[in-house]
């Protein structure tokens, strides 16, 4: 086709050429503001608590001016001066609380709005793009950063959404020096305008340094916990080897590498604990001492001290979770930017892919003809291994091929190319003509069914897995019991007790010849024209295979089949047959041509099978 076409290994030489990208933190404010109509009101009710909130000791400090002189006033005005006082208080703090509920309810819903899109936009880029997208950044890497940095974000923000935390403590850091200083005037200002921003940028290290550090430790706990997974799923293969103590001693050498940072992260946390405490006794001292000072030489009076002592353990309280709140900021942000990396990347990705779309047409009707145009490949993961160089052939509409060849030719990579899971690095993939890159997946995807060795079922009933063939629609149930017929699967589900609506999970006692069979009646499901098949059956027993055989050669009429053989009578019934080796198309042609060649590849293997098996049947 005449297009443009960029392929995957493109995709880092674009990166560069996007504009710099803002930090991720204002990449992130920029998406809640786009809540700004729940955000505006919610910062005011911010700032309405936290200035009731530097009120209230102002409040409460001439209560206790009044009980000062209580002996020395007529007992009536004592009184009625201290339930006046008191009254104004329970106002106050009647206003902080409603504000309060305003403020965190609020900010909860538009942080949960703004973190659903960011989930639901990375999961999106991520889902459209090819697999040379997942073997590049890692599927757990993809997963780690869609679930828990997500998570992890919208924890910091939750917890900071206390009143001695996060913005409101800095509205009541500035509120209560604003208000101190404008009634003590330049007297106060050694003890508010001098101590305050000392501590402060104290605190303030110190939470930077902990969220530096909690950031690695949580780097470091991810690799422990992809290890765990790793392992888990495959703990057949662990315990076929016996190498559970490698395990046991694998997983101590990255604890004990976890560790060093855990233990660096605990000292520096001991350290502003420690810190924080004494910086509240020491503040504390200084201003009595100051204070004293003060009303000794007559610069302020009683009444001032009073009102200002309470504030300083607002103050206090707050500069401490501010320190945590840096913290917090510092492990939010380090998150942030994975999450706006994998969205870039995801973004660069699918650009590129989206030049090879752009001829798409969604209303072509496909009859299967397959064609292979000199296709050179290399999985974008492992750019300096060349797959697949110069690969001819092609497929007429209802015929089978077979390939055939040792393993690590480059088959299953061919099947790849027809299923779209990757793009040719060069050349192309035809369908009836059409580039298979220039059709939308919506379109292909209906015409092209992929049976694999080890079909995945997800959790769900098996009418839901096999609907699962026609994603998009509402698939009836008789075009589920059809698919299920097809596949010789009908038979054993309405055995089960449940029937189509018992539940598929990985204990479900459902035999690896049945999910077989399952996985094929949802590829059945949307009628394909185009069949990929990888054969091997050898994980079954031999009943089992035999059905799965059966229901296989059913499906496999009338529709165009390219299959990975690994039996004899398979590719004596093919319409051609590839011998693939090292990445090329060695020879090519039906059984009986590439049988008559002596001293071929195919011949040889031909030989080699009989002679070991001694049945026409017998695996290759
Ligand atoms: P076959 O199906 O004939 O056994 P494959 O197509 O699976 O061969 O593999 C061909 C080559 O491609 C092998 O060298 C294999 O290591 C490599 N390969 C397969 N899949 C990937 C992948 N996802 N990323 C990188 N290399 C791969």
């Amino acid at each position: 086709s005449g297009t443009t076409k960029i392929h995957q290994q493109d995709v880092q030489a674009l990166i560069p050429l996007q504009a710099a990208k803002p930090r991720p933190e204002l990449r992130f404010l920029q998406l809640l503001w786009q809540n700004w109509r729940i955000l505006v009101p919610a910062l005011v009710a911010a700032l309405v608590a936290s200035c009731c909130a530097v009120v209230q000791p102002v409040l409460l400090g001439r209560i206790i001016a009044v009980l000062a002189r209580a002996e020395t006033l007529p007992q009536t005005v004592a009184r009625s001066s201290l339930l006046r006082k008191a009254g104004g208080l329970v106002i106050v703090y009647c206003i902080e609380l409603t504000c309060t509920i305003t403020f965190v309810s609020l900010v909860t819903r538009s942080i949960d709005r703004s973190l659903r899109q960011l989930r639901e936009t990375l999961f999106r880029k991520t889902l459209r793009n090819d697999l040379g997208f997942f073997d590049n950044i890692g599927r757990f890497e993809i997963e780690k950063t869609i679930s828990k940095d997500i998570s992890i974000v919208r924890d910091s923000i939750w917890g900071n959404l206390s009143r001695d935390r996060g913005l409101r403590a800095m509205l009541e850091i500035f509120l209560g020096l604003a208000l101190c200083l404008s009634i003590t005037g330049v007297v106060g200002a050694p003890i508010f305008g001098g101590l305050v921003p000392v501590v402060a940028t104290l605190v303030a290290q110190m939470g930077l340094r902990n969220g530096r550090l909690a950031s690695a430790v949580f780097a470091k706990d991810s690799t422990i916990q992809s290890y765990l997974n790793e392992r888990l799923r495959g703990v057949r293969l662990v315990k076929a080897f016996g190498a559970e103590k490698r395990e046991q001693r694998d997983l101590g050498n990255l604890l004990d590498n976890a560790e060093v940072d855990s233990n660096k992260f605990g000292v520096s946390k001991a350290m502003t604990e420690g810190a924080n405490r004494v910086g509240i006794y020491f503040t504390i001292m200084t201003y009595f001492v100051l204070g004293g000072l003060m009303i000794c030489a007559g610069k302020i009076t009683y009444e001032t001290f009073a009102c200002l002592t309470g504030f300083i353990w607002i103050l206090n309280f707050a500069m401490q979770g501010v320190s945590y709140t840096i913290t917090d900021a510092a492990k939010a942000g380090a998150s942030l930017k994975s999450i706006y990396a994998l969205l870039d990347q995801a973004n660069a990705f699918g650009r590129a892919q989206k030049l090879i779309n752009s001829s798409g047409s969604p209303q072509t009707k496909l009859k299967g003809e397959i064609q292979f145009h000199d296709v050179s490949f290399h999985y974008p993961s492992r750019p300096e291994a060349s797959v697949l160089q110069g690969v001819n052939f092609s497929i007429r509409p209802g015929q089978m091929i077979a390939l055939v060849g040792d393993s690590g030719g480059g088959k299953s990579t061919i099947a790849a190319m027809v299923t779209r899971f990757y793009a040719p690095t060069s050349g192309s993939v035809t369908v009836d003509g059409i580039d298979l890159q220039s059709l939308p997946n919506k379109v292909y995807s209906r015409y092209c069914s992929l049976v694999d060795q080890d079909p995945i079922l997800f959790q769900g009933s098996i009418k839901e897995n096999i609907a699962y063939g026609l994603p998009d629609e509402d698939v009836s149930d008789e075009e589920v019991i059809r698919a299920a017929t097809e596949a010789n699967a009908h038979e054993f589900i309405v055995k089960l007790k449940d029937g189509y609506d018992t539940i598929w999970s990985p204990e479900s006692n459902i035999s690896g010849g049945q999910r077989q069979r399952i996985a094929i009646a949802r590829s059945l499901v949307k009628s394909p024209r185009i069949l990929v098949l990888d054969e091997a059956t050898s994980a079954l027993d031999q009943e089992s295979e035999r059905i799965v055989q059966n229901a296989l050669e059913r499906v496999m009429k009338n529709r165009t089949v390219l299959i990975i053989a690994h039996r004899l009578s398979t590719v004596r019934t093919a319409d051609k047959i590839l011998f693939v080796k090292d990445g090329q198309i060695v020879e090519e042609g039906t059984y009986d041509q590439l049988c008559a060649k002596k001293g071929g590849y195919f011949q040889t293997l031909v030989h080699s099978a009989t002679e070991l098996v001694g049945n026409a049947t017998s695996s290759i």
